[in-house]
């Protein structure tokens, strides 16, 4: 039988994967197919090694606060080369407009943090006496953080975060599903702090009960890459498929068949499968499909995407007057800067600079300044220097630039996300073998893009068994 998947990103390739590996413990006769529009695997993912930088073009790692990323290193075999981050990493900090202050780490940080003035802190202590939403609205991001910790903590704290994730507006995001657990705690506990409070004191119980306890790096968990860069991830899972990708060979259209779909191949090829892995962005799949599904292409097209552009620059050390001990800083909403917030990347990981020299990425545009996405890079230059002028007091040029850029890189889930997701499930169903996964739906972390992968290829391997 034969089973193809579109698009080679780190979702297409975790699900290759995980059929690849479940069809040969069912003892299942599959042909598995990858094909991938561009001529390398991985999609967002891109490690880059110019003049002695090691430029990351998406994402500079994963968390292990989750676990299905790691395990997906164990069981494609690269966890003995897996690198995490610093300690000193854990210490990140936010631009206020005036200065970097550290993010708090603990309550007693929080109350002595200068970030939040005091009214905003009883402001937030207040979150105790709010009652829970329960009228089921699927509410923006915004509305949630002012009803319940109020609009400092919004602009401070939730709105810099939500820039740090998602490149995504606050006011337009969907709590529910950008960020599900938080919308969990308030329906099961009935407020944040409760449910703080509440959790902590079950974790202190089941230590002294002498149980396991998840998180040793925390909740937000430790990042976690590779020497080489997060690309070794999904070249890694690309060897396992090397006999069955298509590398820069465009899926044009899709039409389905009496045994299942028909593709069309930018070059005019034509090819048959009986099942069918989407695993590109939503726009894609819209022009792919819209020629018999008008419905499903019209809602993936309804999924917006943040363009953001990545400035990698290279500093000699000394040219950084206050050092770089930490992660990096997100702008606090309102703080005037023009750009989303800078990674301090070789404090991060070791070996991203070379000897003596610093590497610095800043992050820019995102869903709040579309606009951006129109600037030069000269211009994107300019206004990261000023960025790094007034937050880290650098006024030397950086010897080394590079500027890269994203047009559509991140979907943003806006508030009916949910919804728009449950008419897309109910039009996919009407074409047996045709499932869809990619970060449009269920999550942007590599986390969550892995985890939908390894639910889509169970869904495979039922349909592979069913019709075997
Ligand atoms: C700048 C940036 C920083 C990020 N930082 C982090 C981070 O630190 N941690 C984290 O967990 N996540 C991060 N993310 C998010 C994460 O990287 C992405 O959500 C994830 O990599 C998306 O993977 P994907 O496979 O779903 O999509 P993609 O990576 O977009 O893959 C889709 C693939 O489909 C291919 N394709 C498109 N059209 C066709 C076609 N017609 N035929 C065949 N193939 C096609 C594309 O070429 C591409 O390879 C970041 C993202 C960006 C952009």
């Amino acid at each position: 039988m034969k089973v193809t998947v579109v698009g080679a990103g780190i979702s297409g390739l975790a699900t290759a994967f995980a059929v690849q590996q479940g069809a040969r413990q069912l003892g299942l006769d599959v042909t598995l197919e990858v094909f991938e529009k561009n001529d390398r695997p991985g999609g967002k993912i891109r490690s880059e090694k110019v003049d002695g930088y090691l430029c990351e073009w998406g994402p500079n790692g994963f968390l292990d606060s989750k676990p299905m990323t790691l395990d997906l290193c164990y069981e494609a075999d690269m966890a003995a080369q897996l690198l995490r981050s610093s300690d000193a990493a854990r210490k990140r900090f936010i631009y206020d407009g005036d200065c970097l202050q550290r993010v708090p780490e603990s309550a007693l940080d929080f109350f002595r943090s200068p970030l939040v003035s005091w009214p905003g802190k009883l402001r937030l202590a207040a979150e105790l006496g709010v009652p829970r939403r329960k009228d089921g609205t699927d509410e923006t991001l915004a509305d949630f953080v002012r009803r319940r910790l109020g609009r400092e903590a919004l602009d401070q704290l939730v709105g810099p975060m939500a820039s740090g994730i998602f490149a995504g507006d606050p006011e337009t995001m969907s709590l529910r599903s950008c960020f599900p657990r938080i919308y969990e705690l308030e329906q099961q506990y009935g407020g944040l702090i409760r449910a703080l409070l509440l959790l902590a004191r079950q974790k202190r119980l089941e230590r002294r009960a002498g149980k396991a306890v998840a998180g040793a790096g925390g909740p937000g968990g430790i990042l976690t890459s590779f020497a080489g860069g997060i690309q070794q991830l999904t070249d890694g899972l690309a060897r396992h498929l090397n006999g069955s990708l298509r590398l820069g060979d465009a899926i044009v259209s899709i039409l389905p068949s009496k045994e299942g779909f028909t593709l069309r191949t930018k070059g005019g090829r034509i090819y048959e499968t009986e099942v069918l892995v989407s695993a590109v962005p939503a726009m894609v799949l819209a022009s792919q499909v819209e020629s018999f599904a008008a419905g499903m292409a019209e809602q993936l097209r309804q999924i917006p995407y943040a363009p953001l552009h990545v400035a990698c620059f290279g500093y000699r050390r000394e040219a950084v007057p206050g050092g770089m001990d930490g992660f990096g800083y997100l702008a606090a909403r309102g703080s005037g800067l023009h750009s989303l917030g800078t990674l301090w990347s070789s404090s991060i990981f070791p070996g991203r600079s070379p000897e003596g020299h610093v590497l610095l990425r800043t992050m820019f545009g995102g869903a709040t300044r579309p606009e951006s996405a129109n600037l030069s890079d000269g211009e994107v230059q300019q206004r990261v220097q000023e960025d790094l002028r007034r937050t880290m007091n650098i006024g030397q040029q950086p010897d080394f630039v590079k500027i890269i850029r994203h047009k559509a890189a991140i979907p943003q889930y806006v508030s009916g996300h949910g919804a728009r997701l449950r008419v897309l499930e109910d039009s996919v169903q009407a074409y047996p073998g045709m499932v869809l996964v990619g970060n449009a739906f269920y999550g942007v972390g590599l986390n969550d893009c892995v985890a939908a992968a390894q639910r889509a290829a169970k869904r495979v391997l039922a349909l592979l068994q069913k019709r075997s």
